[in-house]
């Protein structure tokens, strides 16, 4: 067999339209243009490339981007500082603080600061609390969020099925778990502690590797026909792999995300469109 591909690219392209719409109509109605504020401290290399590619991506929908770039030294005083004045700031409708934060800055105390309502990424305990509950209104994390949206959009059915979720971190895992208990899969995760992992994931008709390793994920531990979604961003040799082993997975496979342009391009998007929902959701809709 080999796996169909389920390309987040071309999705992202759509939905980045479909988005750049809802935003000219709502500035016609209202002269809001939703606005997404990003803090950093430092200039991990990462988070320095992905705040560019929101930058990019936010301005080709017409929205709104600022970035707070904080030396690397900042104290946790002045980060929370700077997230509180953001998160009273009417004019500021979502924020995203990038990790790494430095060292010996408490995460939980900046994400404290933020209000939920703002809190576009989802790591606010409140919106963690309500995507837990599945109650209200609430922020899902983008990369989540994402993947579960490339998914449907493809026709994958949730309900009844086997999903072996291996990676429990706040922001990729545990919400992705959530949402696949949500649409009534039989969700199981895995984690570093896990024994036997591909007697696991062997069981899995929806497989998630959000894990950082790169590879880990190899053809024999993946079920005939199943559909694998792969977080995973690592550089091999300064190439770009996930932690899924494609050539060997996408022969067992049914459907699989490829990386790059799986997963990856998923996630501005996402973030986009909470920030819209942000907006909306702050005048009063
Ligand atoms: P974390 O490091 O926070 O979590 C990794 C998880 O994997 C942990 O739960 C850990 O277990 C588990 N793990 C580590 N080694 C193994 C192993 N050998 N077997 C089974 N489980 C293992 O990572 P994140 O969740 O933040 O990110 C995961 C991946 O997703 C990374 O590659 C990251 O770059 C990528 N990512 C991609 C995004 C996108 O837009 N596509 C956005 C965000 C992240 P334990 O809890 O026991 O330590």
């Amino acid at each position: 067999m080999t796996a169909r591909i389920l390309d987040g690219k071309e999705l992202a392209r759509a939905m980045r339209a479909e988005i750049a719409e809802s935003v000219a109509s709502l500035r016609e109605r209202t002269g809001v243009v939703p606005n997404l504020a990003v803090v950093r401290a430092g200039e991990d290399p990462a988070s320095v490339s992905y705040a560019g590619a929101i930058a990019r991506a936010f301005a080709g929908a017409g929205m709104g981007f600022n970035l707070h770039a904080l030396p690397s030294d900042a104290g946790q005083e002045a980060i929370v500082a700077v997230v509180s004045q953001l998160s009273a700031d009417p004019q500021v409708h979502g924020i995203m603080v990038q990790e790494p934060l430095p060292q010996g800055v408490d995460a939980a105390a900046v994400i404290a600061a933020l209000s939920p309502m703002k809190d576009v990424d989802g790591v606010h305990p409140e919106n963690a609390g309500r995507l837990l509950q599945d109650v209200g209104e609430y922020f899902v994390p983008a990369t989540p969020a994402g993947g579960m949206e490339l998914l449907r959009r493809n026709g994958v059915v949730f309900k009844g099925a086997q999903a072996v979720v291996v990676g429990r971190s706040n922001i990729v895992g545990k919400p992705m778990a959530c949402l696949l208990l949500h649409q009534h899969a039989t969700v199981t995760i895995c984690h570093s502690r896990t024994i036997d992992l591909g007697a696991v994931t062997r069981t899995a008709d929806i497989l998630v590797a959000a894990v950082g390793r790169a590879r880990l994920i190899m053809g024999e531990m993946v079920k005939p026909g199943a559909v694998v979604v792969d977080f995973g961003v690592n550089f091999q040799d300064g190439v770009m792999v996930g932690d899924v082993d494609f050539e060997t997975v996408s022969a067992v496979a049914g459907a699989v995300t490829p990386v790059p342009g799986g997963t990856g391009p998923m996630t501005n998007v996402m973030l986009m469109q909470n920030t819209l929902r942000a907006a909306i959701r702050q005048l009063g809709g």
